[in-house]
């Protein structure tokens, strides 16, 4: 069930009984084998899941989002990224979150699916939260890969997992495309064999020292099947934490 289709005179009476789905991503190098929609595509792929035989509904994907950076996107020496300043998508956030507040939801679901987003979405939320916007509202927020357990990373990936922060246009994201949209998949094989450490941001930097052609660790060893796996994995333990709705996962 998609928000979009209601009518005007339907969309309040909707938005009032049914939890609202909004995945963001972004438009972003993904390196020379993946689309600039991985971000977009992935989270997309989990609401339209979560909201199959379920009283969820999923809204519109919010496409322009945070600006990449060098080490956790390849950031803006690659060509193709389209994205907006922090201070810009607060706002931009805001904005969207109020309205679909003031037009009736009672119950949103946010997923993320690039690095770069999360604390803005989280701080778009706490101004909606100080403007008294969120009184009687359950609001749950979160990055995808906050809800994979460590023991399926170990299991699928093993030593080969670099951290989220460098799994950009590797091993896991090129897994879930090759699962979820094959034909957009490009049977090109990138590596790059000194991701970017966490939590560092250095200038100047040269973006080709820190990726492979836009691809900051591995793909080698990326599958149809652990993309399946790994998708499976995460609409369950979304299940499990939707189920539970105080956000906590029982499961890990
Ligand atoms: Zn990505």
């Amino acid at each position: 069930m998609n928000y979009s289709d209601c009518t005007s005179e339907e969309a309040r009476s909707f938005l009032n009984n049914n939890r609202i789905f909004i995945p963001i991503g972004s438009i972003e190098q993904h390196g020379p084998h993946l689309p600039l929609s991985v971000d977009i595509d992935i989270p997309v792929a989990i609401v339209n899941e979560l909201v199959k035989g379920s009283q969820g509904a999923a809204a519109p994907g919010i496409i322009y989002a945070s600006r990449s950076q060098p080490h956790s996107g390849g950031g803006p020496s690659f060509p193709g990224t389209i994205s907006v300043k922090g201070t810009s998508l607060i706002y931009y956030l805001t904005d969207i979150f109020k309205a679909y507040v003031l037009n009736g939801a009672r119950n949103i679901v946010i997923i993320n699916g690039h690095y770069e987003n999360e604390p803005f979405i989280f701080e778009a939320l706490e101004v909606c939260r100080e403007d008294k916007l969120l009184e009687k509202i359950q609001v749950i927020a979160l990055s995808w890969w906050s809800v994979v357990s460590e023991n399926i990373i170990i299991e699928l990936f093993g030593e080969l997992f670099p951290g989220w922060h460098a799994e950009h246009a590797g091993l896991v994201e090129t897994s879930l495309m090759m699962y979820l949209k094959p034909e957009l998949v490009k049977s090109i094989q990138v590596d790059h064999g000194s991701p970017p450490l966490s939590g560092v941001y250095i200038h100047p930097i040269d973006p080709h020292a820190i990726s492979n052609r836009g691809v900051l660790s591995q793909t080698k060893g990326a599958t149809a099947e652990i993309g399946e796996k790994l998708f499976i994995h995460i609409c369950h333990q979304l299940q499990v934490l939707l189920e539970n709705t105080h956000g906590m996962l029982k499961l890990f």
